[in-house]
Order: structure tokens, then sequence, then C-alpha cells
């Protein structure tokens, strides 16, 4: 394979992608002088049109995708999008409104939002919703204040929010950052939170119990009911981590299993893929008790018009600019309105389906640390090609890629060793599912007959096996390689 160049490497001076004909009406040059004109960029590629796209479009034909093919990162529900969705808001009503607009001008788009937040609080059993988060981590950070502006209108914050050892990385980082101390809850046998550890460790002392549910684990925490009433005859409150909804979505709702505020991740379940760097959308359902804590502005609607709503002397205040990106919730409503609720409910069952499924073809191939029946994820473990062959889930992953397929998720849930975290998700065909299944068991038999082949992957790719960490530690910022 030819290594492609950096854009810079390709430049020479005077290349330009255009030309235009040459002035002929009085030039306005120098107008905008003084001001924020850059006369001139240092180094700034000089390229053709031709040289550009062909840069760019190589490029991305060394990346994988999820139009390319299957994309099982566990937990990150990174499936198919319909582009009728992103073509939706392509349209000029939503895409060229100026965020400052007066809202007489954007009544439509006040309405989007209104509805997205009726829409929602159907779907989750909530009674409000807040739109704002730009993603998932911050759905929880603002889920975790209004848990303190709770306790505090209450009296005291509190002082402790208690988190199952499976959970996601975010959830401790947030109940730390809105000032609580984090305290560990240990999962049972069947991967899911202890009860008896539960009951110890829920005082009066604690503002809130993070849960995932369906957990990473791809388990459903059955005892749900029970927790809640665990969590609520102490005062505290239950906060779920919504991220997992695909597994749920038209089957269950948090609400009615006794949550008290959750986040979700539109962009996972709702029509915008996860990762890429975002944009995306992590909106916070609550219940009526953390309605008036919610962050302004809240879109409220007068007879006929809608308004934004600063007047809310209890709100934790404004947690993002505007009113959250907006196109990102105009796409994930463009995408429940197109399934409708019998849509919305398939996603959930073709998701955990699909899981099950996959669990089913390398059950016994693969070790599996828990014997409970899978939601929207199966989290596998390299234990028996590592124990026999000293094969890693890394080796595993690597491989995968010589065989078209994106790794699952790795090294997650922290309390399974070398975990293959696998979410397939709803989009995927059975065919799609059993080439998955195959090149997994391919990998398996190569474990056992050729080891030093997965040692060695990925072997069809343009770079190969990479170091994991030289990057973050030696970082190179000059695009100059000779000066390196
Ligand atoms: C993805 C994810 C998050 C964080 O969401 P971001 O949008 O990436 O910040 C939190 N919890 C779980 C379970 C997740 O899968």
């Amino acid at each position: 394979m030819i290594r492609e160049p950096l854009i810079f490497e390709i430049s020479a001076p005077g290349k330009t992608a255009f030309t235009l004909p040459k002035l002929d009406v009085p030039s306005n040059a120098g107008v905008l002088d003084g001001l924020a004109v850059r006369p001139d960029i240092p180094d700034f590629p000089q390229v053709s049109e031709v040289e550009v796209v062909r840069h760019f479009t190589r490029l991305s034909q060394q990346n994988y995708c999820v139009d390319l093919g299957l994309y099982p990162l566990g937990s990150c529900t990174m499936k198919y999008n319909p582009k009728v969705n992103d073509k939706i808001v392509t349209f000029p009503g939503f895409a060229e409104t100026h965020p400052l607009a007066p809202a007489e001008t954007v009544q439509g788009n006040f309405e989007v939002l209104h509805r997205m937040e009726r829409m929602l609080c159907e779907i989750t059993g909530f009674d409000a919703f807040t739109l704002q988060p730009s993603a998932g981590a911050q759905g929880e950070l603002v889920g975790i204040m209004l848990v303190r502006a709770y306790h505090e209108a209450k009296g005291i914050p509190r002082k402790y929010v208690l988190i199952p050892d499976s959970a996601h990385g975010t959830n401790p980082s947030s109940a730390h950052l809105s000032g609580y101390e984090v305290r560990e809850i240990k999962s049972n046998a069947s991967g899911r939170i202890d009860l008896a550890a539960l009951e110890q460790a829920m005082t009066e002392e604690v503002a809130a119990l993070m849960v995932t549910n369906p957990n990473t684990l791809g388990v459903f925490e059955s005892d749900i009911c029970k927790i809640a009433d665990i969590v609520h005859g102490k005062g505290g409150l239950l906060y779920m981590d919504g991220a997992n909804m695909n597994a749920l979505a038209g089957i269950a709702r948090p609400g009615d299993f006794g949550v008290d505020v959750l986040h979700l991740n539109l962009h996972k379940t709702f029509a915008t893929p996860h990762g890429g760097g975002g944009p995306g959308s992590g909106p916070v359902g609550v219940k009526k008790i953390l309605e008036p804590f919610l962050p302004v502005p809240v879109v409220k609607k007068k007879g006929a018009e809608y308004a934004l709503d600063f007047d809310r002397p209890r709100s934790i205040g404004r947690v993002r600019s505007f009113y959250g990106n907006f196109l990102v919730i105009v796409k994930a409503m463009a995408y429940i309105l197109s399934l409708g609720p019998k849509g919305v409910r398939e996603i959930a069952e073709i998701a955990v389906l699909n899981a099950n499924y996959i669990r089913k073809g390398l059950e016994g191939v693969y070790d599996l640390q828990y014997g409970t029946a899978s939601m929207h994820e199966v989290v596998f473990s390299d234990k028996i090609q590592k124990d026999a062959y000293g094969v890693t889930n890394l080796d595993i992953a690597k491989r995968l890629i010589d065989y078209g397929f994106h790794p699952p998720t790795m090294s997650f849930p922290l309390i399974v060793h070398g975990a293959l975290m696998i979410e397939p998700t709803e989009t995927e065909s059975r065919r799609d599912l059993d080439q998955f299944i195959e090149a997994m068991k391919t990998i398996a038999r190569e474990a056992a007959e050729n080891a030093a082949v997965l040692k060695a992957a990925p072997h069809q790719t343009y770079v190969r096996r990479l170091d994991e960490t030289a990057a973050a530690r030696n970082p190179i910022v000059t695009w100059e390689r000779d000066k390196v």
C-alpha cells in the first residue's frame, strides 16, 4: 500500500482549488483592514481541487464506519441510522435558524423541543425533560446536580453517591464533580447489584444510587423495584444511566420502576451515531419532585405560543449555551416519529434478540463469566484463549479487523478481566450476525493452531499493530517529519 502523504506534503506554491475571472468592478480590498483579517496563514497547504478530494477520500477509505459493516462496540450502540433523518435536519427551517432569533420567528423550533420533551416523557415514564446536555456524561452531571439541589432544598446535600462496580467510568466522575464521595457497591454472582450490600451501604448520608439498567454486563437489574425501595426508604434518590435505552424502549419505563432521574443518549439510541467526537445530546428526565430544579431555559407553551422561561428561582442554572444541540434533537424526533410506537418497541426487541443470537453462537467458544441471559449486549472474555494459548482480548480484537469487522469494546466493564463486550444493535441482519460469529470462531481456532498470527494482527490494514500509548506519551506535533 502507498503511504498517503500529509496534505502539507502534497502542497506546492501557487496551486489552488479554483480560479476566478479577473475582477471587473472596483475592488474593496482593504475595507476590513485592521479588523479580523489575516493577510496570510503561514504554511497553509496549497493544493488543487482534485488533490484535496482524493486526499480526503483516500484517508476516509482507510477508516472503518458503520456504513461499511458491523460495529459491535458494547455500550456505545454504534448502529446504522437511517439517512432520512440526516436529510430532515438540512431543511432550512432547522439548519439555518439562528440561536438568537426572536421567539416569534422560531415558534416551529420551539414546538419541536416541546414535543420532543413530551415524547421522551412518554417513552421513559417521567414528568419533565431538559434537552440541554450535550452528551451522556453531561446529562449525568446535570442529573446529580439536580439530586444535590433537591437535598439542599431539604436542608443538607448529603455526602455519598453509591455506584455499582460494573458502572461506566463517567458515573463516578459525575458524582465526584458534583461534590459527592463515591462508594462502590459490589455485584453478585449473577452480575447484578447485591441487595444485602446495598442495604448495608444505604444510609441517610447517601444522596443517590446511580444504577445502569440494563447494566454494562448487559444484565437487567430485575430487583430494580426493591432497589428503589431501599434507596427511597432512607430518603435517597435513584439515578439511572439510560445510555442503554435501546434495550428497554417501548417495553419498560424507568419512571415506572422507581427511578427519579435519568439521562438518555440520543446519540446512541435515537439516530445519531455515537463516537466521532459529537455532536451529541444527553437529555435528562425527572419526576415532579425534581422539576423545579431543571436548568434554564425551559420551553413553555402559553396558549398557542411557545416561549423560553428563565424565571425559575430554584433552577440549577444554565448548563449550556442556547438550547442544546438542536439538530441532534430534530434528528431523534424524526427517527421516533418515523418508527411510531410499534417501531420504538421493535428497537428493543431486536436489539435483545441479536445480542442473544451472538451469545448462543459463541457460547463455549469464548468464556462467559455470567450465566445470566443478555439484554442488548453480551460480555465474553479471553479466559479460554488466554489460559491455553496466551492469546489476549487485544489479539482477538485486532484479528477481527482482518476479517472486516470493527472490534468490540475491550477491557470494560472492569469486573470482567479481558472483557470482549459485544453489542450488535438492532440494525444487523441475521446474515451479518452469522458472518461475525463465523469470524470469531475462526479466530478461536487460530488461537489454538497459530497464535502467532493473532499476536501480529492486523495484517490487512494500512497500519499494523500500533503501540497503544506512544502517541499520547510522545506526541509529534509538527507536520515536518524530517525535523522530528
Ligand atoms: C456512552 C455511555 C455514557 C456516556 O455518554 P457520552 O455521551 O459518551 O458522554 C455513560 N454511560 C453509559 C452506560 C454509556 O454507555
